[in-house]
């Protein structure tokens, strides 16, 4: 017979790029079934978005953890955020943009048969956690999955991720990712 008090959680992990997951996903994988979900159509341009990706499977390779990749969906985010395209970051256009990819990885884990979706994203001390945390409860209660609450740059979070990322020669980025994010130059 099957022991299955040692079954873990399904989570479904969305991340923003290889030097942001790898950290939450040492931290993670003990405690849940992890699989990473690469859905980043706000990326631009598209050599960056491949160059992200690129990456991501390499960590996904090194750890032997899942990748799944969603859609390049270049037009809806841009559709989505045309009307803020003069915020700069960190302002308005953010709690869209966190929204937009957090909607699909929670739809995504569902349909999927995941107990629980996360993001990589409150790693990043240029992002506030506590709205990335208010969407992630939002999108949880509508869709009918939970979410997984952390805010993960606290505990030198940035710091483990920056050494890890460091330590497998990730590419890290200049940027946040958008069109609208290159001027300001900020991760
Ligand atoms: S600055 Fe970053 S979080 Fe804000 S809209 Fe652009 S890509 Fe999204």
């Amino acid at each position: 017979m099957a022991d299955y008090s040692t079954l873990k959680s399904r989570m479904l992990l969305h991340s923003c790029c290889a030097t942001c997951a790898a950290y939450p996903a040492s931290l993670l994988k003990d405690s849940f079934d992890i699989s990473l979900f690469y859905y980043n159509p706000n990326i631009f341009p598209e050599e960056e978005y491949y160059k992200r990706l690129a990456d991501i499977r390499i960590l996904a390779d090194n750890t032997g953890i899942t990748l799944i990749t969603g859609e390049y969906d270049k037009s809806g985010w841009d559709k989505a955020t045309k009307h803020l395209s003069g915020e700069p970051e960190g302002g308005t256009r953010c709690p869209l943009c966190f929204s937009f990819r957090l909607k699909k990885t929670a739809e995504t884990a569902r349909e999927k048969g995941f107990d629980i979706f996360g993001t990589t994203l409150s790693i990043s001390p240029h992002k506030d956690s506590k709205v990335i945390i208010r969407t992630g409860e939002s999108l949880a209660a509508r869709i009918g999955i939970d979410f997984y609450r952390t805010d993960l740059k606290k505990k030198g979070g940035f710091k483990k991720a920056m050494d890890l990322s460091r330590k497998y020669s990730f590419y890290r980025q200049s940027y946040c990712g958008c069109k609208y994010s290159i001027r300001s130059n900020t991760v």
